[in-house]
């Protein structure tokens, strides 16, 4: 068995929309590092989307989920609930930044979160209007497509979009949009396209995922709060990315010390198991009727096992601190990159482990170079590492390291990523 045939078998049976990033086809994984099926190792700086930040198959993981496995694996929460969902519902709501009173749900993944967040502000409110930002990313689904703030490849084909959805700037100092230009607009949007008194929700993600590694500073989290306070609106964090203690907090909001009415939470949450909530003021989150919200997988027992394992390995292995010290060790070494490349490399910039490098030509914001961006994902798999892009202008890396992995193996990758971006440059 080989990638090669592997990926034109693949190519035959499963449609291009859902393409990979890579014609390298996993064997096994542990930790940080994974095996191909040629047996060639790579280091992960993908962890599968910022999903494995426990890393692959944390042994206390795959053991709960054995547990749980030999015990039953579906009854629907919905039908006969059990009680690893109650347990971990406890754990959420107290772990979710803010002090008021909570409540989750739980379904299966990051869209259907978003999608649920808005059902739930809608139903509370009885308003019609969403307002999110531009070059956010909020899932694939048809209501999320329209939340996205990015056309390429995210919405287009894909028309019409529901209505009622709409966009502002977000602040982004790399390209000179202020947190003041930023408030204006939505200033402007209430005047013009939807009066706060109809608006049901505004909806945020604390650092742009997708969209860029672009934290929300947090003078806009703060107003934010002020105005959706002042109006009645319901402020959502969409922390699917962020959350998990991937940003060296255990939610990206704590950092700007505000509470949010309702939140999103999938990826980190359970190791890679397909599991995803929406956690919120109780009294918000108890706007839908029984039987409104849900589904036949949300709450999967054996996601929840593993995701009450993720919470105890966060814990007992400080993972948030170690988002932390594994953000500096990056930024240490992508910066000093920058210094011998600054006409190349724009901005290196990280909360915690949520680690970025935009990439520019001739030192100029306005030059996105997308080429060396393309460039370097596509040589990453012969030197041994999984890298990802993003960005608005598809101009940045992103680095995502497992928050387990180890110095020693970061800084391999690290020098993996070097040698291969110096080759690049001098090519
Ligand atoms: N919101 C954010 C911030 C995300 O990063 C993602 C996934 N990249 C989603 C929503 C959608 O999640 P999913 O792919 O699980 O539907």
């Amino acid at each position: 068995m080989n990638n090669k045939d592997l990926q034109a078998r693949k190519s035959q049976v499963i449609a291009r929309g859902q393409g990979n990033v890579y014609p390298v086809y996993v064997e096994h994984a542990k930790n940080a590092e994974v095996w191909d099926v040629e047996g060639k190792r790579y280091i992960d700086f993908g962890t599968g989307i910022a999903v494995c930040n426990t890393g692959h198959s944390h042994p206390k993981v795959v053991a709960a989920v054995k547990q749980q496995v030999d015990k039953f694996s579906h009854t629907c929460v919905m039908v006969n609930p059990y009680e690893v969902a109650v347990t971990l519902a406890e754990k959420l709501t107290k772990l979710a930044p803010g002090d008021s009173e909570k409540k989750a749900i739980f379904v299966s993944t990051g869209a259907e979160a978003v999608e649920n967040c808005v059902k739930i502000a809608r139903a509370h409110t009885g308003r019609r209007g969403v307002i999110a930002f531009n070059g956010g990313f909020h899932g694939r689904t048809n209501l999320t497509m329209a939340l996205t703030g990015k056309i390429t490849p995210y919405k287009n084909l894909f028309g019409p979009f529901p209505s009622d959805i709409f966009h502002v700037p977000f602040p982004n100092d790399c390209h000179e949009v202020s947190v003041k230009a930023s408030l204006k607009a939505l200033e402007n949007l209430f005047k013009v396209d939807i009066a706060p008194s109809e608006t049901a929700a505004i909806i945020i993600e604390p650092v742009q995922g997708e969209g860029g590694f672009y934290q929300a500073p947090k003078a806009l989290l703060v107003a934010l709060r002020k105005l959706c306070d002042e109006h009645g609106i319901v402020l959502i964090a969409d922390e699917i990315q962020t959350g998990f203690g991937r940003t060296g907090k255990m939610f990206s909001f704590e950092h700007a010390g505000v509470e949010a009415d309702l939140m999103t939470m999938a990826k980190g949450i359970a190791g890679g198991f397909p599991i995803a909530a929406v956690v919120g003021k109780g009294e918000i989150m108890d706007a839908p009727l029984p039987g409104g919200l849900g589904g036949t997988y949300g709450g999967s027992p054996v996601a929840c096992a593993a995701a009450l394992a993720v919470l105890e390995v966060i814990e007992e292995d400080k993972l948030i601190e170690r988002a932390n010290i594994l953000g500096q060790l990056f930024n240490e070494r992508l910066s000093a990159l920058k210094s011998q490349y600054p006409t190349h490399i724009l901005d290196v910039r990280n909360q915690g482990a949520m680690i970025a490098m935009e990439l520019v030509n001739n030192g100029d914001s306005e030059q996105p170079n997308t080429d060396l961006t393309g460039a370097i994902i596509a040589g990453a798999a012969e030197h041994g590492l999984i890298l990802l892009a993003c960005g608005f202008y598809g101009n940045v890396i992103r680095f995502l390291p497992a928050l387990t992995m180890s110095d020693e193996i970061a800084n391999e990758g690290l020098d993996k990523f070097s040698a291969l971006f110096k080759s690049l440059i001098t090519a």
